[in-house]
This record gives C-alpha cells, structure tokens and sequence, in this order.
C-alpha cells in the first residue's frame, strides 16, 4: 500500500502545547476523499483546538497536517481557505442585514471586486450555484428573507450554505446542532448527508442522537488524543469510551 497520497486529509504526530499544557498530543488521523466523519470526546478533550489547527487558526507546535498537496502546517489561515478546507464555527458569522439570497451571493469566491462583495454584479453562474445551495439548506423559500429574522436553525443553516458556495473539498463543522429544536436537529442530519455527496465532512458534536443518524466512522478524543476510532457500534461499546464519555 502507498503512503498517506490516497487520503485527503492525513495529520501525523499533531501536538499543539500551550504554556505547556498538551491540548492536542502526538495525534494521527487520516480522513478519506468523501468521508463523513465524527469527532466526539468530553469537554475540553481538544475537539475544538483540532479544528483550529487544521484551519490554520492555532499553529501546532509539532507535528503534520497534510492536505492533497499542501502541508498545511506551514501556511496562513486564508491560503488554506483556498486549499480548499472550508470551517464554521460555533456561533453563526452571517450577516444580519442582508437577505439569504445576498449572503449566499457575498460568499461566492470570485465574486469579491476590489471594491467589497456589495458591489458585485451577479452573472447566471452565481445564481445558479445560489439556488442550487439554497435548495441543500432548505432556504430557497426564504430567499428574499432577511437573515435577521430567520430561526437559530435556519442562521446555522445559512452559515453552511455560505461555506458551500466556496466548494469546499473539506468541510468541518463545530457543534453544529447545538441549540436547534428536535426537529432542525433531524432536518440538519438530512442535510449533512446530502451535502457530503462529494465532499469530505468532519463533524464535532455532543448530540448522541444526532450522532448516530450521521454516523459512519467516529473518533473519540479525550485529552488530546484518540481513545477510539471507528463505527458507533464500536465505540459505543468500548470500555474505555463509556468510562469517560458516554457512561455521564
Ligand atoms: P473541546 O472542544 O474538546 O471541548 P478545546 O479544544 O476547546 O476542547 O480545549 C481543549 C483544552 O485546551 C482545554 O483545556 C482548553 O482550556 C485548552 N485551550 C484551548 N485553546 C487554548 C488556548 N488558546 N490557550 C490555552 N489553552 C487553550
Ligand atoms: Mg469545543
């Protein structure tokens, strides 16, 4: 078998040290073209800080974040944006002010002019790509709707679609459900599992019930480094994992 090339994400030996204290240790993880994969582990386990690290937020102290080509260790946080790696946050960075339709138009990668994203002429791709998106995040009813006055779940939603207009090879989401009603719960899972279609998807989230409708391969994180991998019929059943995660 060749070397980590087939894998689309492959991070070796990670450890990011602050003031001393390992959040993440000697981690390796290798995440295939298309795959979906899940991030669970306790509070402070060093979820978040992984996706910092990937992103370019956080610079690792040592170790390796290889990217199709790049190492991604070694670059600044837009130049991976355009690697291809595309991350929400926890809270929604969507503006208010403007329409669905409009945010999904300012998100579009060449549709920035020197003068700023507002003074964007939009061409039929741009439509294209806005509707087809808005249709995967169940807003192209809402297209004229000002972003302010959609629910937490649509915000959430939203955010994605503006992640997805830049075609991202990866997408990493940070407790994406946190603070949906059951229902926008199930309605995210649903569109979890069609926007990695063609793309790879790493998820962090708490919701087990959640967890379990997105579910293919799971990692468990618990101070900074892996406690187990694999389906959740596995981890669900490891000693270990309900000792310090599931077992609360
Ligand atoms: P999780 O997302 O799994 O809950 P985090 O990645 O947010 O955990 O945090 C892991 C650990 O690293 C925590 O103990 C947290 O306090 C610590 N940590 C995270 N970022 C920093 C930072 N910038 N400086 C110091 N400590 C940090
Ligand atoms: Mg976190």
């Amino acid at each position: 078998m060749s070397a980590s090339t087939d894998f689309l994400l492959a991070i070796e030996d990670l450890t990011v040290s602050f003031d001393g204290f390992k959040a993440v240790e000697d981690l390796s993880m290798y995440i295939d073209k298309n795959e979906l994969r899940v991030i669970i582990g306790p509070n402070g386990a060093g979820k978040t800080t992984l996706l910092d690290l990937i992103c370019g937020k956080t610079k690792s102290s040592s170790g390796s974040i290889k990217f199709k080509n790049s190492e991604l260790t070694k670059l600044a946080e837009h130049e991976i944006v355009r690697t291809g790696v595309g991350r929400k946050f926890q809270t929604p960075s969507i503006y208010e002010n403007l329409t669905v339709y409009e945010n999904l138009e300012v998100s579009y990668p060449e549709g920035r002019s020197v003068f700023g994203s507002l003074f964007f002429q939009s061409d039929d791709k741009v439509r294209d790509t806005v509707l087809q998106i808005a249709e995967d995040i169940q807003l192209l009813d809402a297209l004229d709707t000002e972003a302010a006055v959609l629910s937490h779940g649509q915000k959430q939603w939203l955010e994605i679609g503006m992640l997805l207009m830049q075609d991202p090879e990866l997408l990493m989401l940070d407790e994406p459900v946190a603070g949906m009603s059951a229902k926008e719960r199930d309605e995210t899972a649903e569109l979890l599992n069609r926007i990695c279609q063609n793309r790879s998807v790493i998820v962090i989230e708490h919701d087990m019930e959640f967890v379990k409708k997105i579910a293919r391969k799971v990692t468990v994180l618990h101070q900074g480094k892996i406690l187990a991998e694999g389906d959740m019929d596995k981890v669900q059943n490891d000693e270990k994992v309900i000792e310090v995660y599931l077992g609360h």
